[in-house]
């Protein structure tokens, strides 16, 4: 086992369901802050996990995390898009504004890449850090009393001081947290994707130009319906997502194999380049139908006895347009370790209501930034945009994204717990 720097061990012992990157990440944290952690996955091997997904974005409050896990920042730069810009287009075809994330260098690293990719390298690191993850391990159930938590997993009970539960958008955890059985619903979005080797755009006399001078980025945005395209290692690899209204239903499954011609249906009457990029997709490619899934805001994420929290998707689903569902996932990972590390054991439930205290209102202001970006591309005023070409470009906000959630958990960790202790002692 390689020899990161890690805190002294803390003998808290803590259970993390579901190795997505949510899961992983604070599977890494909880290590560096010296506590004991069992990953349970249900996938049987590792390859169920990164095979699934394409263009994946972590802006820097996400991205500087990976910074204090030695190595993993520098792998992810080698295979995420160089760019630092975003094109912006009208949906008929004719350039509108280039937006540029320059400034943004000094509030952090941003990663955008392959879902796969860059998960490798986290589970790589993750594994050298000899963290016990544990695969084929489907949790059935959860529950808790004053003095542990634990799960139910291929029949058998596993407990620890604290549980976390990181299964995703239909995590199992909710009911225990909630005291009743929410379904995931549709958000009304879904979003055709495709990712294919960049050799077939580079043939193409229309479309060249977005893979043979490097990487590129950008967007045309139309009425209900955003379509982004991009390409990364220099042009040789090419992905294309396009957001758009759908009533399909998500109770069975939210991933289909999506369907060249379908796509153009959404895509009529726009620039003939969008089409051509449809087009352009080989049989070969990977596109897929993704259905957004959404769930109301929760009322907490933390469970009756406070020892049972969620994160990532389970707690807080995040629609594309925020560039922030795996960041926050990450977040919430870094906090709940660090707030298990300054309450010490005797104090895990205190921890618990504390990452919740600090998560809960930024992750719902994450959450509606994505909404208004949405709102902002397809409702778009174009007269207004004219005068004010800026006006289209995605909201990027310093109290989001020059974020240290480490730092301010430390920072904020006394004051939090002493308004904690004040409202108990109200009651
Ligand atoms: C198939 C898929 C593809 C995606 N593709 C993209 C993409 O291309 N771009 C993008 O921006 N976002 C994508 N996302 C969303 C993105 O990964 C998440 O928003 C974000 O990373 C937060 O992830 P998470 O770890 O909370 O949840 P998830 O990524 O959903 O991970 C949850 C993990 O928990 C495991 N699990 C679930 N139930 C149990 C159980 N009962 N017992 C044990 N383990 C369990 C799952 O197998 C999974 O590995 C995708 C999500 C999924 C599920």
């Amino acid at each position: 086992m390689a020899d990161f720097p890690r805190s002294p061990a803390s003998g808290i012992k803590v259970i993390i369901v579901g190795a997505g990157f949510a899961g992983i990440s604070a599977a890494i944290e909880c290590d560096r802050k010296g506590h004991s952690v069992v990953l349970l996955e249900k996938s049987e091997a590792i390859e169920e996990i990164t095979r699934f997904g394409d263009i994946i974005s972590f802006d820097p409050n996400g991205a500087r995390n990976f910074e204090r896990w030695p190595g993993v920042i520098e792998a992810m730069q080698k295979v995420a898009r160089q760019t630092s810009w975003l094109d912006l287009y009208h949906w008929k075809g004719e350039f509108v504004t280039r937006q540029s994330f320059a400034e943004e260098k000094k509030w952090g690293p941003r990663i955008n890449g392959h879902r796969g990719e860059l998960y490798s390298i986290i589970y790589q690191h993750a594994r050298d850090r000899g963290i016990n993850i544990q695969l084929g391990q489907r949790v059935t159930d959860y529950f808790e009393d004053e003095e542990k938590a634990g799960v139910v997993v291929n029949g058998q009970y596993m407990t620890a001081d604290v549980v976390i539960a990181a299964e995703g958008v239909r995590s199992r955890g909710r009911k225990i947290v909630l005291g009743f059985d929410d379904r995931p619903k549709s958000s009304g979005y879904a979003v055709y994707r495709a990712w294919f080797p960049g050799d077939v755009i580079a043939k193409n006399e229309m479309l060249k130009h977005l893979v043979v001078n490097g990487d590129t980025h950008s967007g045309w945005l139309g009425p209900d319906l955003h379509f982004l395209a991009s390409s990364l290692k220099g042009g040789k690899e090419f992905n294309w997502v396009f957001t758009h209204i759908d009533d399909g239903n998500i109770e069975e499954s939210w991933q289909f194999p999506g369907k060249v011609e379908e796509c153009l249906k959404y895509v009529e009457g726009w620039a003939p380049i969008v089409r051509e990029i449809v087009k352009s997709t080989p049989k070969t490619g990977r596109l897929i139908d993704h259905k957004l899934v959404f769930r109301d805001p929760l009322p907490t994420f933390i469970s009756p006895k406070s020892r049972i929290a969620l994160i990532g998707d389970a707690a807080h689903p995040f629609l594309p347009t925020s560039i922030q569902g795996a960041s926050q996932s990450i977040e919430d990972g870094v906090v709940l370790a660090a707030c298990l590390e300054l309450a010490g054991r005797s104090n895990v439930t205190l921890a618990v209501n504390a990452f919740e205290k600090i998560r809960y209102e930024r992750v719902h202001k994450a959450q509606a930034m994505g909404v208004k970006t949405r709102e902002k591309w397809h409702k778009a005023n174009w007269d207004a945009i004219k005068e004010k070409p800026e006006e289209i470009h995605l909201t990027r906000e310093a109290w989001l994204l020059n974020f240290d959630a480490e730092a301010d958990c430390y920072e904020r960790y006394n004051d939090v717990v002493a308004d904690l202790k004040g409202v108990k002692a109200r009651l």
